[in-house]
């Protein structure tokens, strides 16, 4: 996966429901992301499901964090469920990381390691001083070990830019925190990212397709504004 564009959060446990929202925004969003909520609910074929009834690659937010062994073993059960791409937890260590991304790698499939939360209380333990180090430490290892990409908050558009700076221009950074945790469409790729996750803004909408038209359409638009404007300086 590369460019720029929305992933829509599909966090809905209904799985009618679910599947239509995924069919009406498949137009507009260049991934379907699903979480635990959907698949505790309804079980893991629907996976394939939505790969199907969208023909968009399926990212497994599972944030795998375990002892090495449990989480090379989560990450292969996902893999064999045909996700396209699964999110890792960084804070757990290198050793996690490692087999996961080793393993995802030789079935082709993407892995993006969470370097910091985008919610109010992510620095609640950590301080907001060690959570910037522990997390810039977790974007360089992600690196070094060949991870596809990092999870980074939109919510903290700064953040975002300091972890472009980190990983540079080939890993792909996945940012979430547009709409409801209070992100604008576009402030995460704006700042660096390739991708912003958006949830419920689309799928509480009392029309997901449009609202899903919408932002894309203000992504699209914010992105041409910021070409236009480096064209003329
Ligand atoms: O509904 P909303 O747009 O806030 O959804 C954000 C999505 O991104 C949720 O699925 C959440 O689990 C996920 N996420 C996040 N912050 C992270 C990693 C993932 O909000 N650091």
């Amino acid at each position: 996966m590369r460019g720029k564009g929305i992933i829509h959060a599909l966090d809905v446990e209904d799985i009618d429901k679910a599947f239509k929202i995924a069919v009406d925004v498949k137009d507009y969003v260049e991934m379907i992301k699903i979480s635990y909520p959907m698949i505790i609910r309804n079980g893991s074929w629907v996976i394939e499901k939505i790969k199907e009834i969208t023909g968009l690659p399926v990212l497994a937010c599972f944030k795998i964090a375990d002892i090495p062994e449990i989480s090379k073993r989560i990450m292969k059960e996902t893999i064999d469920k045909d996700a396209d791409a699964v999110t890792l937890h960084g804070f757990v260590g290198r050793k996690t990381l490692e087999e996961c991304i080793k393993l995802a790698d030789k079935f082709g499939v993407e892995t993006y390691v969470v370097t910091e939360m985008s919610h109010d209380d992510a620095d609640y333990f950590l301080n907001r001083e060690l959570l910037t180090q522990v997390s810039e430490r977790i974007a360089r290892v992600a690196k070094e070990l060949g991870a596809t990409g990092i999870v980074a908050p939109a919510t903290k558009p700064q953040r975002v830019k300091k972890f472009r700076e980190i990983v540079g221009s080939d890993m792909i950074i996945i940012s979430p925190g547009i709409g409801a945790q209070g992100g604008k469409v576009g402030d995460a790729i704006l700042a660096g990212a390739d991708y912003e996750i958006i949830g419920r803004s689309i799928y509480t909408a009392p029309d997901p397709k449009k609202k899903a038209r919408e932002m894309y359409l203000t992504l699209q638009e914010r992105l041409r504004e910021v070409k236009e404007e480096s064209v003329l300086h």
